[in-house]
């Protein structure tokens, strides 16, 4: 065991405080990786105030880490000491179920080992994220990080960019989709340029006015403030496909209203409360209301290539690590640009 530096919630919606925590040793396929950065998804709010349920605590968020390799267990193949690489939200899986056998190991029917707030494969330790100096990780969990992206914008793709990536692809969306956004967020600001970038019409609903320039600067064609009254009804059968990463409720038959016939509106937002909506949006329209999780290693790669291709990564406020809990607080009141992500020379 390896003991080392990480910030912890030790209870729910408890500020977060340096926290020691043992890694292992690598075992034979492991790969040892120096965390060089991780970003701060919605998700770590979440978990840490235990909005979902089922929260562990201690908890070490963060799931979009980015590192160098620094050790590698006698078998592994694809990684060697200095390779720069990436973890995302799941570090193993059954590897025998349907869903892992195609490349779909995030709907794992045995459950995926989520990075954080799960426990190891002995069934006793718990699983700790990447607001921490380095982690182990099996080698087919790992994710190479192209050399033209910097490790710290590279970060937020391993949760953000994947998330819209993933659906983005599912649906089919090309060149003269018209794709929705619903939140120019950390996952909304990469479902914009990743959609850009796949030649879609790309439309931002946004319930910030002041978000439009660098919406349309990522490639967005549209920006909605959804708040105005009647500025919706332009877009009545309007959208191919609408990617929903709000963090709140919102009147969902409303949104599906501007879905062509037999699109869909996808969730990848997930509120803490449930959501309340009526059929008819969905009858009239044979209309579907989806949701996505992540994606899976295969296409996490892909999606991360790319990203290398098209000259994409996240918009990033860098930040030291005691500046954790009022990222956290300045992401609770929307003020962030477009994803935080925290430095962890600073840890040392
Ligand atoms: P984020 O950076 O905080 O962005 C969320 C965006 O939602 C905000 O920027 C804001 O955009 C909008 N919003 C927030 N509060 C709102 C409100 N009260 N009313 C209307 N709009 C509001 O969060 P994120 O990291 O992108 O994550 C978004 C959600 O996705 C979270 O629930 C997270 O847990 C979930 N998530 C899901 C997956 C998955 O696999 N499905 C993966 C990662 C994250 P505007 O200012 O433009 O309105
Ligand atoms: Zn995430
Ligand atoms: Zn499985």
């Amino acid at each position: 065991m390896t003991s080392i530096k990480s910030y912890a919630a030790l209870k729910a919606k408890e500020l977060l405080v340096p926290f020691q925590i043992q890694r292992r040793e690598p075992g034979p396929f492991d790969v040892v990786i120096d965390i060089q950065y991780c970003g701060i998804c919605h998700t770590d709010l979440h978990q840490v105030r235990d909005e979902w349920g089922g929260a562990r605590f201690p908890m070490v968020p963060g799931h979009e880490i980015a590192g160098l390799v620094s050790a590698v267990g006698a078998s592994v193949k694809r990684y060697k000491i200095g390779d720069r690489v990436g973890v995302g939200c799941f570090t193993d899986s059954c590897r025998q179920c349907s869903p892992c056998k195609q490349g779909l190991e995030q709907y794992c029917e045995k459950g995926m080992r989520q990075t954080y707030n799960a426990l190891e494969k002995d069934g006793k330790t718990a699983t700790y994220g990447g607001y921490s100096q380095k982690i182990v990780v099996d080698e087919n969990y790992v994710l190479k990080i192209p050399d033209s992206l910097p490790l710290d914008k590279a970060a937020p793709l391993l949760c953000a960019g994947i998330t819209t990536y993933s659906p983005l692809k599912h649906w089919k969306i090309k060149a003269g989709s018209k794709v929705g956004v619903l939140g120019l967020g950390g996952l909304g600001h990469m479902a914009v340029k990743i959609a850009a970038a796949m030649g879609a019409e790309v439309t931002v609903l946004s319930h910030s006015g002041s978000k439009k320039a660098d919406a349309l600067r990522m490639g967005a064609k549209n920006f909605v403030i959804t708040a105005e009254p009647g500025v919706l009804d332009p877009y009545a059968a309007y959208f191919d496909l609408i990617i929903n990463t709000v963090s709140a409720n919102l009147d969902l038959g409303a949104y599906l209203m501007l879905l062509k016939l037999d699109a869909t509106l996808v969730a990848v937002g997930v509120p803490e409360h449930p959501v309340s909506f009526g059929f008819f949006p969905l009858i009239q329209g044979r209309r579907s209301l989806s949701g996505s999780l992540i994606g899976g290693i295969q296409e996490t790669q892909e999606m991360l290539d790319f990203c290398a291709q098209h000259g994409l990564s996240a918009e990033i406020e860098v930040i030291s690590i005691e500046k954790v809990n009022e990222a956290f607080e300045r992401m609770t009141q929307g003020d962030v640009r477009y994803r935080f992500v925290i430095d962890l020379s600073t840890l040392a």
